[in-house]
Order: structure tokens, then C-alpha cells, then sequence
């Protein structure tokens, strides 16, 4: 049985600029009138987070916050559909190759990220990877990630018509929360230092494969 992919997007499949990111969410706390919020002095990281999780911690010193989240989810993902061009992200090479092997050799491959639904779509498809990736698990339902490949299982039986074990995935990503929600699942757990955890601090997550290309894993997919 051939093994199911499952990307990461960010710091996995490609690089976002960091200052677009950045800089539309500060532009859209400050249009809801929230001033004080922790992007201002970069302490805060998005790597492995899910969107959930990062617009309710941006959001929650608002007074109604829930409704404040929703408002602020609708506007970025306004934003990201208006202004998210090729030009703000980066390819990286090794997943590109990957992706092209998954293709030839016909593999069903899926989305594993934190991402909104909506806003990983925007992306894959800016990057070029459009009609890739055809089901996932995203960053909408759930603050932690560890839910997501479960999530990722069911849209790939609603597609399917039928629910592989969790065994046949690979979990591709760059940061040990990938590696966290992998295990937490039961797939094969892949990290990758594309993204901005280095080889020591991806190895403390104990990942089944750690790679600095993801060239890497083409050989070892057939073994799956
Ligand atoms: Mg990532």
C-alpha cells in the first residue's frame, strides 16, 4: 500500500514573507482598535501554531473576544484573497522535488497545517501548487495542531469513500509541534530543518525521519 503525504505548509513547502504576514495582521488589530499586541515586538512566533490558536491569543484581551476573533478571521482572510500574490513566498527546492515524485508515482497527497483552510489554499496555489493537494487538515476547528491529522483522515474519506489507518500517513513539517500531532495521530512522523527549528531541536520531538532536504525522503518512500 502506498504511503498518504501529508504537508506542512510554511517553512515545509515554502517560505511566506515574513514581513506580509506580519504586517497584515498588525494592519488589522490596529483597524479593530487593538493596539497593544505582541507581534509589535516579535516575541511572538506563528511556527507550528495553528491560525486559531494565534488570532484567540491576538484577540483575547478584546472585550467580547469571541466575536472580536470572528471579525478579525473574516478580515484577514478578505485580505490574504485580495492581496496574496506569488511574489510574497518562496518555493523551497527540496519539497518541490518531493511533490513531483508524489505526482509520478500517483500518491494521494494532503495538507497538514495550521492554516485556515482558505488562507493554505490562497497559498499552495500562489506557490504553484495548484490541484496538488486535494484534502487536509487545517488550523480552523482546533487551537492545537494535535487534532489536525485526524481532521485531515476524515476529508480524505469524504473524498475516498474509505479511511485508511493512520499508520499509512506521513506527516511532513518543519517545527516538533508537526512531529507532536504526528505521533498523537499514528503516522510516520518527517521533520524537515527548512523551516526555523534546527536539526538538534527537531530531534528532541523524536522524529521517525529528520532531514535537512526533503529530496531525502524519495528513497526512503518505497520502504513505507
Ligand atoms: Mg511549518
Amino acid at each position: 500500500m502506498k504511503p498518504i503525504l501529508l504537508f506542512d505548509i510554511d517553512g515545509t513547502l515554502m517560505h511566506v514573507k515574513r514581513a506580509f504576514t506580519r504586517n497584515l495582521i498588525a494592519e488589522i488589530l490596529h483597524d479593530f482598535g487593538i493596539e497593544s499586541n505582541p507581534l509589535e515586538n516579535g516575541s511572538y512566533s506563528f511556527a507550528g501554531r495553528t491560525d486559531k490558536e494565534i488570532f484567540t491569543h491576538l484577540t483575547r484581551g478584546s472585550e467580547n473576544s469571541s466575536k472580536m476573533y470572528d471579525e478579525v478571521k473574516k478580515k484577514y482572510l478578505y485580505y490574504m484573497k485580495q492581496n496574496f500574490s506569488p511574489n510574497d513566498t518562496e518555493r523551497i527546492d527540496g519539497a518541490t522535488e518531493l511533490v513531483e515524485y508524489g505526482k509520478k508515482e500517483k500518491l494521494k497527497m494532503g495538507l497538514c497545517t495550521g492554516n485556515y483552510r482558505e488562507s493554505a489554499f490562497y497559498k499552495v496555489d500562489a506557490a504553484g501548487y495548484k490541484d496538488t493537494f486535494h484534502f487536509g487538515g487545517f488550523g480552523c476547528n482546533h487551537a492545537d495542531r494535535k487534532y489536525i491529522p485526524g481532521e485531515a483522515l476524515n476529508d480524505f474519506e469524504k473524498l475516498n469513500g474509505h479511511s485508511p489507518p493512520p499508520e499509512r500517513f506521513v506527516v511532513i513539517g518543519d517545527t516538533p509541534n508537526d512531529v507532536r500531532c504526528a505521533k498523537h495521530f499514528g503516522a510516520i512522523s518527517v521533520a524537515v530543518t527548512t523551516g526555523s527549528f534546527d536539526a538538534e531541536q527537531l530531534r528532541e520531538s523524536n522524529p521517525d525521519f529528520l532531514l535537512s532536504d526533503l529530496r531525502q525522503l524519495i528513497d526512503y518512500l518505497p520502504n513505507l
